[in-house]
């Protein structure tokens, strides 16, 4: 049977480290052809020694003898730098490319690996929350498929299988609540990045974790949501599911819902976004009711959890302003994570910079990249 040649780009991360799981499961069927990490030069090289690529990139140049020595015995390239990201998902053998960057980091390689005809299994929802339209126009034009990895949208994509002739009234959204759900305004004013990385279900990059906690993530995905399924902002809803076993909800118009559930497990709809239309035997954990006679659902709290508001809001305005909402938040939570900026003036900072950045409606790829840039410096000069 012949492979299938996937590009894992952020190999070294939460996502990417699990897409290894996956294809490690599935030897006969998948193959990890491009590896790709920030600066993990160890964790790329003990990958590279494992899955044997064809090529591999570290984007930090100051690792790259590094890796290249460790890796002279195999045929394997080894590139460094910006650059070579976006010209690794170039390469002819390439059938999909898991983009599993963080950031809008991720914006470039994704856009360059669309125009070569590749398909796209997306983890980096920062790439539709900067630049939605644009990418799922050029999805469209090129004619390639566009997966989500998000467990979230990948639950709604399973809920349209068969669908597609059936208009959406509605689609919500779950939510775990993050480790602050439930807490007031008072604590949040001294919530610590301690607090704030224990997530009470996932086990994911520190990014997300925080964006979890301060609800943006759910915001991300809201923005998400609307360009991968092509709806309008009032027919994306959140809803609040601590138990995170319903990953998301379809209403149709004839007001049946239909929901995609599970042990909250990203390989899931890692695996689900690499075999796609087809599902595959697994071994990994089953769900089991035994340990959960309740499921709850409760309305989001945007008064205490602003930044939810704030990405409705960013998303209604459009144009530009997802795009400086995404490069002010990746700024502050950076700076959180350094403790430079409490919990609430994240926020803060983040409305600061919206009003601060010169709106533009119909925004061009470099009219993003410009945006994300003087957005990034604003929001660091309110730090
Ligand atoms: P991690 O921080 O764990 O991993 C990020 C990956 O991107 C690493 O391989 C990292 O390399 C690489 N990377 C970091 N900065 C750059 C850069 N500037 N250029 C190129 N590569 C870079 O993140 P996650 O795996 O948690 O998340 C990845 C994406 O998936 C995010 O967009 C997140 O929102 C989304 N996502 C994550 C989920 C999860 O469960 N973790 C669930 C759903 C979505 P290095 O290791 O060398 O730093």
């Amino acid at each position: 049977m012949k492979y299938k040649n996937i590009a894992i780009l952020g190999s070294t991360g939460s996502v990417g480290t699990q897409a290894l799981e996956v294809i490690a499961s599935f030897p006969e069927r998948l193959k990890a052809t491009v590896l790709t990490a920030g600066s993990n030069s160890d964790l790329l090289i003990e990958q590279a020694l494992m899955f044997k690529p064809q090529s591999v990139v570290i984007v930090d140049p100051s690792k790259y003898l590094k890796v290249k020595e460790a890796l002279q015995a195999l045929p394997i390239e080894v590139k460094a730098g910006e650059e070579a990201l976006v010209e690794v998902v170039q390469r002819t053998d390439i059938e999909i490319v898991l983009n599993a960057i963080v950031g809008s980091a991720g914006l470039r390689s994704t856009i360059e690996a669309i125009q070569h005809g590749k398909d796209i299994a997306l983890a980096n929802k920062e790439t539709l929350v900067v630049a939605g339209e644009l990418v799922m126009g050029l999805v469209r034009k090129h004619g390639v498929k566009m997966l989500p990895v998000d467990s979230e949208h990948s639950a709604i994509f399973q809920c349209l299988a068969g669908e597609e002739h059936n208009p959406i009234e509605k689609i919500y959204l779950t939510a775990s609540g993050g480790p602050f759900r439930g807490r007031s305004l008072d604590f949040l004013k001294s919530a610590t990045k301690h607090q704030a990385l224990k997530h009470p279900n996932w086990v994911m990059g520190a990014k997300i974790t925080i964006d979890s906690a301060s609800l943006m993530n759910k915001g991300l995905e809201v923005i998400e949501a609307k360009w991968l399924f092509d709806l309008e902002v009032d027919q994306v809803d959140v809803i609040v599911h601590p138990q995170s076993i319903v990953h998301s909800l379809v209403q149709f118009q004839d007001g049946s819902m239909k929901a995609q559930m599970g042990v909250p497990d990203m390989k899931l709809p890692i695996q689900y976004a690499l075999t796609y239309p087809d599902r595959w035997a697994n071994s990994f954990e089953r769900f089991d009711f035994a340990n959960f006679s309740t499921l709850t659902f409760e309305p989001a709290d945007t008064k205490t959890f602003r930044n939810l508001a704030i990405a409705y809001e960013a998303l209604r305005r459009g144009g530009i302003s997802p795009c400086v909402m995404n490069a002010a938040n990746e700024v502050v939570v950076a700076a959180f994570l350094e403790e430079k900026v409490s919990f609430l003036g994240m926020s803060e900072i983040i409305e600061q910079t919206l009003t601060q950045v010169s709106h533009i409606t119909t925004p061009t790829l470099s009219d993003y990249l410009a945006a994300d840039q003087e957005s990034r410096k604003i929001a660091k000069g309110l730090i």
